[in-house]
């Protein structure tokens, strides 16, 4: 902690708060997040060693992890600054055809690395924990690396906006947390996909403060798909074969990087250094335009 220079909050999420630091010693600017966790020393130690293993996670479509530590009950873990931020804060300029076919291709590369290279299945796929960077790039972050802190983190989730395929959702409530296998990340991909091209979280917003109409939704109704209007019918396709509700029906890593929505992609052209500037841009003058909004006066 003594080597790093605290900057701004970058955001916050279920489980702690992320800053932007400095790392003084190699002048390289880091993310830090904090999380607390009430457990006893030798928990936390293994927790931290159970980490090491992200110094093996080095790929394109990674987040860098630079290394955790602890001090009293909370774990820091340091890792690859992504200056433009979660693409859940991206997504509201919208995210035209060609580059969400980019981010699919950048997700589902770094998912099979994953699995591949390291035996990690993600187990936490969703818009928050993509990164971008002004470069373009698109990078995973927080995948399910620790036992011990997903054993830790799992009795504080809160999480609203659920995530989690049918076979995953059904197995819990047997409390059979065998049945995540691969299929369920891919599931989350495409669920991810639809809510960057709507802008919005593609369930119902009824159901968002309704955690059991929002688990029976996914559960028991229709997958949602693309918006018919404003992508082709491959791009439909790719997104309807990571949302089969049988897993075992679902699209393997391999089949959806052939499939036709990915397998030309790297030749597009897409500019996405364009695209990340022009969701900031918006951002930025969304945020403007609500903090000059008159203000209803206040009540005494
Ligand atoms: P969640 O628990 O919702 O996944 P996190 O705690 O991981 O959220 O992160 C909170 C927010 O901090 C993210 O939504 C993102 O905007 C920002 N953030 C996280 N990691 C980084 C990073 N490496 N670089 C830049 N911003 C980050």
């Amino acid at each position: 902690m003594d080597q790093l220079q605290l900057d701004e909050e970058l955001g916050k999420g279920n489980y702690g708060t992320v800053k932007k630091v400095l790392h003084k010693p190699t002048n390289v600017a880091m993310a830090m997040k904090e999380i607390r966790l009430e457990l006893e020393d030798a928990k936390l130690n293994a927790i931290i060693m159970e980490l090491d293993v992200l110094h093996r996670a080095v790929a394109p479509e990674i987040v860098e992890f630079y290394g955790a530590f602890f001090i009293e009950s909370c774990v820091y873990y340091c890792m690859e600054y992504m200056d433009a931020g979660s693409l859940d804060k991206l997504q509201a300029a919208g995210v035209p055809e060609d580059v969400l076919a980019r981010i699919a291709a950048s997700m589902v590369r770094g998912l099979k690395f994953l699995k591949d290279d390291l035996s990690i299945i993600h187990r936490d796929v969703k818009p928050t924990n993509v990164l971008v960077n002004k470069k373009g790039q698109v990078k995973l972050c927080d995948f399910g690396i620790s036992g011990e802190l997903d054993k830790s983190l799992a009795k504080t989730n809160i999480g609203c906006q659920s995530y989690m395929a049918p076979e995953r959702i059904k197995g819990e409530s047997q409390n059979n947390l065998g049945t995540y296998t691969v299929s369920s990340d891919v599931w989350s991909l495409g669920l991810s996909m639809i809510e960057m091209a709507l802008g919005k979280y593609p369930y119902p917003p009824e159901t968002y403060s309704n955690v059991f109409a929002q688990l029976t939704a996914i559960v028991h109704g229709d997958p949602p798909d693309l918006p018919e209007d404003k992508y082709s019918d491959t791009a439909r396709d790719f997104v309807a074969s990571c949302l089969r509700k049988d897993p075992d029906q679902r699209a393997t890593y391999r089949e959806l990087l052939a499939h036709p929505f990915l397998a030309h992609e790297a030749d597009s052209g897409v500019d996405m250094v364009a695209w990340v500037q022009g969701a900031l841009d918006f951002r930025a003058e969304a945020a403007a335009s609500a903090a000059c909004a008159p203000q209803p006066p206040l009540s005494v």
